[in-house]
């Protein structure tokens, strides 16, 4: 539940097919003074509730990763759309008295839909008194932003069990939004740098296929963000959207994929003991995809040295299953847990390359849930874009990756 007791009135939820994502904004009378904590990220994971420091006052100064219109003027900002875009906000945020404050986020499964109901009413609750007031009260000033599928099919729930008034807002336009915005708080966007990659040729590179184990990179921040428009968004959620975007911010759902996030978490669920997603990704950590994936090497007992592939290039993710011999071993369900964040990942890398070459995009943002922050998962994204491009793209990663789309809708309700 909800620990603070700061008034809260600016509610967004998206509500996918797995999770249910809550944003709420918490006003502090101080400019916000801590920059978002980057620690969580060695471990190859952050925690889902780091707070966004926002200050919406017209200050000239930048504090300690505060979104201001200072910090979005310099370096000179190539394209003016979406500095008014950002302007724009700040402004909004400014006239609908918003001093300064967090976004807060919060994580459900949509299943338990309930639970997402009963902690927005606390917060109501604890913001009623807070304010001094009556619920009845505070409900009238209270606007939930909904999104996402489950904004409609929920959408009585919400509005009979809060009594507050719900409006829906289309998914993509939110998680365009959501991006568009995110992308300019100072360390949100990281990549995986190629340090470890530059001192070898690019022949190397190309000789380098998509392997099991894609080398460690260093993790870099954007420190100081420019709009980077356009780009090609990937949201892996239950499912993966694939989402042209234009400089100028128009944008065009291209292309997607029912293998996702949704599909690893399903499998996963059939095949291995673990329940939760979080125990699927710490057995993945723990596994050895070779023990069901048939590896090159299984194949040509050697590497196929003409066309680059390695010895321990996956050949067929979960092609050494059938074996009678491997049969009767078994195996483990760490070792297929790792095969199936490869398989679920390489693809998705490739279709996400495909695009980008397709429509001539440097750039590639990863959202949805299914990253998570989650080193294995990261490594093997930014490995395929990298390998497939030949070095040409970039794959970039949010902090926040999962909450566009609420993020988004928040934004919506200043407008
Ligand atoms: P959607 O909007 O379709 O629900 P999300 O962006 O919320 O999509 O991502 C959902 C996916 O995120 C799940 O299918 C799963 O792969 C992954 N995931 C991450 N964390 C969790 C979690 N705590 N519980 C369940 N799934 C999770």
């Amino acid at each position: 539940l909800p620990n603070h007791i700061e008034p809260v009135s600016y509610i967004a939820v998206d509500i996918g097919g797995s999770l249910a994502k809550v944003v709420y904004f918490t006003r502090t009378r101080d400019a916000p003074s801590t920059p978002p904590s980057t620690n969580g990220l060695v471990n190859g994971f952050h925690e889902p509730s780091d707070a966004v420091k926002l200050d919406a006052t017209p200050s000239k100064h930048r504090i300690n990763g505060a979104l201001t219109p200072s910090s979005l003027d310099s370096p000179p900002i190539p394209n003016f759309a979406h500095r008014d875009f950002a302007d724009e906000l700040i402004r909004r945020a400014a006239m609908n008295n918003l001093p300064g404050g967090s976004l807060n986020f919060e994580r459900f499964q949509t299943e338990d839909i309930e639970e997402c109901v009963d902690f927005i009413h606390t917060l109501i609750a604890q913001s009623a008194a807070a304010n001094g007031v009556s619920i009845a009260e505070m409900r009238k000033s209270v606007e939930i932003m909904a999104t996402g599928g489950g904004a409609h099919k929920f959408y009585d729930l919400f509005t009979q069990r809060l009594e507050v008034e719900v409006h829906r807002e289309d998914e993509m336009e939110c998680l365009i939004k959501g991006l568009r915005f995110i992308t300019l708080i100072p360390s949100e966007t990281f990549w995986y740098s190629d340090e470890l990659v530059q001192s070898v040729t690019r022949q190397t590179i190309e000789m380098e296929r998509p392997s099991p184990d894609p080398p460690q990179y260093q993790v870099s921040f954007d420190t100081n963000p420019t709009p980077q428009l356009p780009c090609l968004l990937v949201n892996i959620g239950s499912g993966v959207s694939v989402v042209k975007v234009e400089a100028d911010g128009t944008y065009e759902r291209v292309s997607g994929t029912s293998l996702g996030g949704g599909t690893l978490w399903g499998l996963l669920s059939l095949l291995t003991p673990a329940t939760t997603f979080d125990e699927m990704l710490a057995l993945s950590e723990k596994g050895d995809n070779s023990a069901v994936d048939m590896l090159v090497g299984d194949i040509y007992g050697q590497d196929y040295g003409r066309f680059g592939l390695k010895s321990t290039t996956i050949a067929s993710s979960f092609g050494k299953v059938f074996q009678k011999g491997e049969k009767k071993k078994g195996w483990r369900p760490e070792d297929i847990a790792r095969s199936l964040l490869y398989a679920i990942s390489n693809n998705i890398g490739q279709i996400a390359y495909m695009n980008a070459e397709k429509y001539n995009l440097e750039r590639i943002y990863f959202g949805g849930c299914f990253i998570r922050g989650h080193a294995a998962t990261i490594a093997t994204l930014s490995y395929a874009i990298r390998y497939w491009s030949k070095g040409s793209k970039r794959a970039l990663f949010l902090r926040h990756e999962g909450f566009l789309g609420a993020i988004g809708a928040w934004i919506k309700n200043m407008e």
